[in-house]
């Protein structure tokens, strides 16, 4: 049987049986929800959250930062993304709808951009995290976001809780991630592949670094080149330092033509240049690159660093094995140097407990009776009904 999209996602309870929201896809309002909603609001872009944009009608509303439409349109250029996406707004001020207003706090996730939600409302604040976490480099977001909810009557608090239920409780900030990667790469000593997640600029910025310190030149694949160019059209100076670098070149595959390059400046080089110089270089590899790998001809000391690129073993396992079996054509060792951007668990309890709201609803979490050790109003929501607060 061929996938019927929007239907069957909404068979499924993939998507919510929402009224004149999908692209092409009225739906009756026998079957639907009560309600009609004309306006999104995305906290960031990751797929999780902006996956399947594309089937939302054209006439609603999409609010979003500057940085999350750029990663939008790195997605697009990806082919995740399939379709056309209108009526994006620039998310920089409060915005009403109704009688609500919506303000955007700015806080620190391992994608720029990234907002929590203020929601007036005539009973109090509603707060919403979006996805958080407190060891970034921009950590101070997230701990005044904490602040300014707990000060600011919050009547219900809509959090994340991802990591409930995993088993490690430490998260690690980039100056320690950073530490360990030179520790290996001193060991080695041969050209060090890294593979960071494109649109996660704080740790490309943390590579950047190991090149500078060690002395090395900082080569990257054009989907990372694709999305510093991006992010530096907005402004951002860390993509725009790391840019303009002499350090900075950009890899450019071999007789291929590649759809990234006509919107990537910088200089570029190629597998011979790599391969010569390779002791010298440490390189952002995205994983679709990785056959690049016979090219490069990596010699005694080259090492291989994953740090939260694609693929992401707990939920693709067979590129995983794909990624492993290249290596060890190559005999590169593997290793794993990460921490993930969502908050540990005892700073998701401490969260709750400091912002104290009236209502706690978890959301985005496989367990969300953890927060009760951190509140007695935690409401536990099912799937596809209306609640009335
Ligand atoms: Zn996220
Ligand atoms: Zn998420």
């Amino acid at each position: 049987r061929s996938w019927k999209g929007i239907h069957d996602r909404i068979v499924t309870k993939e998507l919510p049986p929402l009224r004149n929201f999908y692209k092409g896809w009225p739906m009756s309002s026998k079957s639907s929800i009560d309600i009609d909603i004309k306006t999104v609001f995305f906290s960031h872009a990751h797929l999780d959250h902006i996956g399947l944009i594309d089937l939302i009608d054209d006439s609603i509303k999409k609010y979003m930062s500057n940085y999350s439409k750029e990663v939008l349109s790195f997605f697009r250029k990806k082919g995740i993304i399939k379709n056309n996406v209108s009526n994006i707004k620039i998310m920089d001020k409060p915005v009403k709808v109704g009688s609500f207003t919506v303000h955007p706090i700015p806080i620190d996730h391992d994608i720029p951009g990234a907002l929590a939600f203020q929601i007036e409302t005539s009973k109090g604040n509603i707060f919403y995290t979006g996805d958080i976490y407190f060891h970034g480099r921009t950590n101070k977001k997230s701990w005044n976001f904490v602040k300014y909810a707990k000060k600011n009557n919050p009547y219900i608090l809509i959090t994340e809780g991802t990591r409930f239920g995993w088993k490690f409780v430490t998260s690690l900030t980039e100056e320690q991630l950073k530490k360990q990667a030179i520790s290996v790469l001193e060991q080695y000593n041969g050209i060090l592949f890294a593979n960071p997640y494109e649109p996660h600029i704080d740790r490309i910025q943390t590579f950047f670094e190991i090149a500078n310190e060690k002395n090395k030149k900082f080569v990257i694949t054009l989907p990372y080149a694709f999305m510093l160019n991006r992010y530096s059209g907005i402004g951002d100076t860390f993509a725009k330092d790391i840019l303009s670098s002499p350090n900075t070149l950009i890899y450019k595959s071999e007789g291929m033509p590649n759809t990234w390059e006509n919107e990537t400046i910088g200089t570029f080089v190629d597998a011979a240049y790599v391969c010569k110089d390779q002791k010298n270089i440490v390189m952002l590899l995205d994983f679709m690159s990785t056959p690049e790998l016979i090219d490069i001809k990596p010699e005694k000391g080259a090492l291989y660093i994953h740090s939260g690129g694609e693929p992401l073993s707990s939920i693709d396992a067979e590129n995983a094995k794909i990624l492993l079996n290249w290596l060890k054509m190559f005999n590169i060792p593997y290793f794993n140097i990460h921490s993930p951007g969502h908050a540990a668990q005892p700073d998701l309890l401490h969260m709750a407990r400091e912002i104290n709201p009236e209502i706690l609803l978890p959301i985005h979490t496989q367990i969300p009776e953890r927060f009760e050790i951190a509140s007695d109003n935690v409401k536990i929501l099912d799937k596809g009904v209306i609640y009335n607060f």
